[in-house]
């Protein structure tokens, strides 16, 4: 399963910054999921919990930001947030916007101690 790989990395991360920290407990785990991270947000809560158990974050949170999907619109040179992830045209005037800015996001932004 894709997001206990992800739930795993996650655990271990924030394991190696407690222990970094003298074993601080960490209450919460702050990451941002781009909606083009092909990653399942609902899957990813419940391997979260799965993979604290029997390591020092085993009751902790995970906290989920989600990023939705930003291009570049060369037409309007600037940058647009897409209404459906289906469909890479700019929602003002139309033109094809290939270039993906935001949205693949998978970063542990912060820890909760
Ligand atoms: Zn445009």
């Amino acid at each position: 399963m894709h997001e206990l790989s992800i739930a795993m990395s996650i655990v271990e991360m924030a394991t190696e910054e407690s222990e970094r920290r003298g074993g601080a407990q960490i209450h919460a785990v702050h990451l941002k999921l781009g909606h083009l991270s092909g990653v399942v947000k609902d899957a990813l809560l419940f391997s979260y919990d799965v993979a604290c158990e029997g390591t020092p974050l085993e009751g902790s949170r995970l906290v989920i930001e989600e990023v939705p999907v930003t291009v570049y619109c060369p037409a309007c040179r600037s940058q647009r947030t897409l209404a459906s992830i289906q469909h890479f045209y700019c929602p003002v005037c139309s033109a094809p916007t290939p270039e993906v800015t935001q949205g693949k996001e998978l970063e542990v932004v912060a820890l909760e101690i």
